[in-house]
Order: C-alpha cells, then sequence, then structure tokens
C-alpha cells in the first residue's frame, strides 16, 4: 500500500512528465488534490506532503473542511461541483476558487455576497464541452455573454474555464474535445489579462489533458484512493 505523500509524488511526476513530452515547462500545470468525501486526516497527509491546493465538490462538506483547517492559512480552497443558488453565500464566504460557475445568476450572487474583507473570489466558468444533456456547464452559445458579465463583477476575478469531458472516450473523440476545449481558452487568454487558468483533466486523462494544454489537473482517486 502506498501512502498519500507517495501517491502525491507520483502525480506530480506523472505532470512533469507529460509537460516535458508536450514542450511545455512542467510549472505550467498546477495539481489540484480532490479530496471529496475523504477525511481531514487525508488533507493533512497530503499537506505535510507539500499540497496546499485542494477540491471540494459538495458545498456542506467543503466548508466544514475549510472551517476545520482555517488555522492552515495557506491553503487554497476550490470549489469544483454544482452550487445551488441557496448556497452561494457560503461558499462566497469560506472558498478561495469556484470552478463550476455557469450561470448569471450564480455569479452575480457570488460576487454580492464575497466579503469586502476577502480578496476578489477567483472563478472558473465550467463549460459543457461535449453538449452532453446531462452535464452542468454552460452552452458555448452562451459563453461570450457570461464572460462578459462575470468579467464586470468587482468581487470575482475572472480566471478560465473548467470541463469535464465526456466519460470513455474514443482517443478522436478526446482529442477533438480537448483541442476544440484549448482554442477556446486562448481565445480569451489572448484578451483578458488574469484568464491564466484552464483546469481539464482527472486521473484518468491528465496526460491526454497536459498534452492539450491544461494548465490545472483536478486528481482525486490517483492521489487519496478509490472513493465509496
Ligand atoms: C471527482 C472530481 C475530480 C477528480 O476525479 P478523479 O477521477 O478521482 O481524479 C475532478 N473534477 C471534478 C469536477 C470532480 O467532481
Amino acid at each position: 500500500m502506498q501512502t498519500i505523500a507517495e501517491r502525491l509524488d507520483s502525480a506530480r511526476k506523472g505532470i512533469d512528465q507529460a509537460a516535458t513530452s508536450a514542450h511545455r515547462p512542467p510549472n505550467s500545470v498546477k495539481l489540484l488534490a480532490v479530496s471529496k468525501t475523504k477525511p481531514v486526516s487525508d488533507i493533512m497527509e497530503a499537506y505535510e506532503g507539500g499540497q496546499r491546493m485542494f477540491g471540494e465538490n459538495y458545498v456542506q462538506e467543503g466548508v466544514e473542511k475549510v472551517q476545520e483547517l482555517s488555522h492552515l492559512s495557506d491553503i487554497e480552497w476550490h470549489m469544483i461541483g454544482p452550487v445551488q443558488s441557496n448556497k452561494t453565500k457560503v461558499v462566497a464566504e469560506h472558498f478561495d476558487w469556484v470552478q463550476s460557475v455557469d450561470r448569471e445568476k450564480i455569479a452575480r450572487r457570488l460576487n454580492e455576497q464575497r466579503p469586502d474583507s476577502m480578496p476578489p473570489l477567483n472563478v472558473c466558468i465550467q463549460v459543457n464541452i461535449d453538449d452532453e444533456e446531462s452535464k452542468s456547464g454552460v452552452a458555448l452559445s452562451e459563453l461570450d455573454a457570461l464572460v462578459e458579465f462575470i468579467n464586470s463583477q468587482k468581487h470575482l476575478t475572472l480566471r478560465g474555464l473548467m470541463a469535464i469531458p465526456k466519460a470513455d472516450p474514443s482517443e478522436e473523440q478526446q482529442r477533438a474535445t480537448l483541442s476544440k476545449l484549448k482554442e477556446i481558452f486562448d481565445h480569451y487568454h489572448t484578451s483578458l489579462s488574469n484568464f491564466d487558468t484552464l483546469s481539464v483533466g482527472m486521473s484518468s486523462d491528465m496526460a491526454e489533458a497536459i498534452q492539450h494544454g491544461s494548465t490545472m489537473v483536478r486528481i482525486g482517486t490517483a492521489i487519496f484512493g478509490k472513493r465509496n
């Protein structure tokens, strides 16, 4: 059995290798450790292994962990799961990033509810890149309007895009999806100053995502083991 610290090391090595083979600098890809459903003791193990960025999917669970670990002020907390409008306040008060914003109503509430005492909330727009009916994420036809809206909000900083590509694609589908995403990212990246994040790639497609320009991979299983 490998420890969390050992699996974290392997994940970092995997990122470095994928970046190098894509002719990109290793430090151009950040590692978000996805700790959803895992206990605070697991987060502590990863923290002691040097990890500082953690992602949570469920608001209630995430907020409890943020509060419990509030003495570790150098952790950067990312909300990566769906946020209902009755949960925006508690998210705006506890997280550093929200990667799953996909509509104006949620963005407006996060902006209004971000405390003045905190720095602007970092936001990624989740895009429904494969146009799946069941998936969250803004449709590509509505992306421009949402970019413009978020960019005008004082308490939000628009950092980039997040996507969860379709599971088990063919190689060809995967390449097409990741290339399209990269093209859309580049379009905004060249014109918006803080737009520097393309959050794509999980345990199973990390290398391919890095090959296609991902700047942040979100890894759960490969670090913390299977979830129940
Ligand atoms: C669970 C989850 C991940 C991590 O997935 P793994 O396959 O466990 O690496 C990444 N992103 C999102 C949005 C998730 O919900």
